[in-house]
């Protein structure tokens, strides 16, 4: 009898455990939300996104993982093509980065991008470079446009005069260049096709 009392005071403990546990649970994930899942994120995604929602100026901030697309791309400065596989330049956000993928010759020729509404030149920055109005950031050195040269943005060949603000969109072809009007043709055609060819990983 007493013993069959005990029992019950058991179960219900360990059952009562259980629920607290998992609301427990329930509550701090439900507080940290998307915004504060800082463990995913790099240094540069912690105080570049702290400083834009600060500025009130985020529409992707908070929102890693709620996306993944890939964009093959090119950059050339006056018809020099930036070698971007580098590992200087890989993961340095988690919103979108260049990676060593399990093809090595799609590394450094795709944007892998895990969120909604990431400006190309969040990812231009978080590698160094700039990509801000007119002017291209490579190498401590800024490429503006001027009466002799132009940065343009082509995007799946068609010009497009968002520049940095352009959000890449899944299996895009992107092309910035600095330079005279010589060699856009070859330039686009060097772009690969690696987004829409394979399933890439990460
Ligand atoms: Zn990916």
């Amino acid at each position: 009898m007493g013993s069959s009392n005990n029992n019950f005071l058991i179960l219900s403990g360990a059952v009562l455990a259980v629920v607290l546990i998992g609301a427990g649970f329930y509550f701090l994930s439900a507080s940290a939300g998307p915004e504060d899942d800082r463990s995913k994120m790099t240094a540069f995604d912690i105080l570049r996104t702290q400083s834009l929602k600060s500025e009130g100026k985020c529409a992707f901030c908070g929102t890693l993982g709620t996306n993944h697309e890939h964009a093959d791309f090119k950059v050339y400065l006056n018809n020099e093509a930036i070698n971007f596989n580098n590992p200087a330049y890989f993961v340095k956000s988690s919103y979108v980065h260049v990676e060593s993928g399990e093809n090595p010759a799609e590394t450094g020729n795709v944007i892998h991008i895990h969120a909604r509404n990431v400006p190309l030149w969040f990812f231009f920055e978080s590698i160094g470079m700039s990509f801000k109005e007119s002017c291209f950031g490579f190498n401590s050195q800024l490429y503006c446009s001027n009466s002799g040269n132009k940065l343009r943005l082509f995007v799946n060949g068609v010009e497009n005069s968002q520049l940095g603000n352009y959000v890449p969109k899944n299996l895009d072809k992107i092309l910035v260049s600095y330079g005279k009007d010589s060699g856009i043709g070859e330039q686009l055609q060097s772009i690969t096709s690696y987004s829409a060819r394979t399933a890439l990983g990460d």
